[in-house]
């Protein structure tokens, strides 16, 4: 379901957070282009393809343990065995010779023929090189069995895995030096207001009245290049309509995704709305959730095709929280990963939210020693030290009043980055 194109209109409905991203992720079909990169460089991107393994990982029954592999019915005389060979990791050994022992280390093959591995505390050298075995082993002991942590023929990772450090590994552990994923998405950047200014530009103290910084611009930046964007900082767009135009029309060549931030507030005099409508389609939707109710998806025509276009509010907080809940799925998706949210975690409320609110609301909360969660004391959406302070956003859905002790849903900002 699409609303309706509502610049124009005063006040746009409010849609509820899960069928907007359900609405965005939609769009964000087709997925990319698929190339290959080397393993070592594949953190962070999408998996393109099913990855099956050539292989049994382990490819035979080895040592978990450094000791002796035996055969268990060769200790019912009692007797010392004698060392019949040495088995190092890397180097194969034969088949295990009737009453022996075979000298055996870490990795390294299980001889045909035996059945246990005794570690070697368990074990003493006589004199004479023979070795006592002091202990009962049971079958199969400290060997790890050919295909137990992949076989031959199973898909280990999926298309649409987001592939980090043990992914990459366990790529390597079948044989894949490269991988199949998709290209990095490319993002525009722009940041919208003339009161912005950059710092290093104007002192603080040279602040003009009515000017800040622009903070957005940094954290945005930040948090794409996170998620393995090419980024293009587009810088800040002047308030002027043709300025505005050439800026969103340079934009959208060469570039899957233009992100703005500020301007997308319903009734506000602002450039970016009536452009990206000129130059494609835009449909603003009021989010329901707080912070960070504006929001703005759209595209951005050009003769090959067009860009999507994102535009996430000014409010610094409502700019990072909307980026989290929408943008980062809405990328992930676009490289062909479920875009899904992280798992929340049920935690009590070590503090009372006596006020509910119409709108589904994404506290600043922090986890505590006692295994609870603290609350930032001001909310505000203009607060970026709440962001700082928090260590994840406690989802409380709308009308809803927390006491105490309560179990909300939590989840860690470090999921969302
Ligand atoms: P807007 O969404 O443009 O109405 O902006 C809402 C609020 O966010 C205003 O107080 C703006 O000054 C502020 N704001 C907009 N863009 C930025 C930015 N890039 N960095 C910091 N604050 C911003
Ligand atoms: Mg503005």
């Amino acid at each position: 379901m699409s609303s309706p194109v509502a610049t124009a209109a005063p006040r746009a409905p409010l849609r509820a957070l899960d069928e907007a991203l359900q609405d965005l992720l939609a769009r964000a079909e087709p997925a990319l282009p698929v190339h290959s990169v080397p393993t070592f460089e594949a953190d962070g991107r999408v998996l393109a393809q099913d990855l099956r393994s050539p292989l049994d990982v382990p490819g035979h029954d080895n040592s978990s343990m450094d000791g002796y592999a035996l055969r268990r019915s060769d200790l019912d005389a009692g007797q010392p065995l004698p060392v019949s060979q040495r088995i190092a990791a890397g180097s194969n050994g034969t088949g295990l010779a009737p009453g022996t022992l075979a000298r055996i280390f870490t990795g390294a093959p299980v001889p045909p023929g035996a059945d246990a591995i005794v570690m070697q505390e368990d074990a003493a050298v006589l004199d004479d090189g023979r070795v006592e075995i002091k202990t009962q082993p049971v079958a199969g002991q400290w060997i790890r069995r050919r295909g137990e942590d992949v076989a031959r023929g199973a898909v280990v990772l999926r298309r649409g895995q987001r592939l980090s450090p043990a992914e990459l590994g366990l790529a390597a552990s079948i044989g894949f030096d490269r991988l199949p994923v998709s290209r990095r998405v490319r993002v525009a950047l722009l940041s919208t207001g003339d009161e912005l200014v950059m710092p290093g530009e104007v002192a603080p103290e040279a602040l003009p009245p009515g000017a800040i910084y622009n903070s957005n611009r940094f954290f945005l930046r930040t948090l794409l290049a996170r998620l393995g964007c090419e980024v293009s900082d587009l810088g800040i767009v002047p308030d002027h309509r043709q300025a505005t135009l050439e800026a969103l029309a340079q934009a959208a060549q060469g570039h899957d995704l233009i992100l703005t931030s500020g301007g997308v507030s319903v009734g506000e005099e602002d450039h970016i709305k009536p452009a990206v409508q000129a130059l494609g389609e835009l449909q603003l939707w009021q989010i329901a959730i707080k912070p960070g109710k504006p929001f703005a998806y759209g595209r951005v025509n050009h003769a090959q095709g067009f860009a999507h276009f994102i535009g996430l509010p000014g409010n610094p907080v409502s700019s990072f929280v909307t980026f989290l809940l929408l943008v980062r799925p809405f990328l992930l998706r676009l490289q062909g990963a479920p875009g899904s949210w992280p798992q929340p975690l049920m935690l009590p409320a070590h503090f009372s939210w006596p006020k509910a609110d119409k709108r589904r609301e994404f506290l600043r909360v922090r986890r505590n020693a006692q295994g609870g969660l603290d609350l930032f004391e001001n909310q505000s959406s203009g607060v970026l030290t709440s962001v700082v302070w928090a260590d994840g956003l406690l989802d409380n859905p709308a009308g809803r009043t927390i006491a105490q002790g309560d179990l909300v849903a939590f989840i860690p900002l470090a999921d969302l980055q």
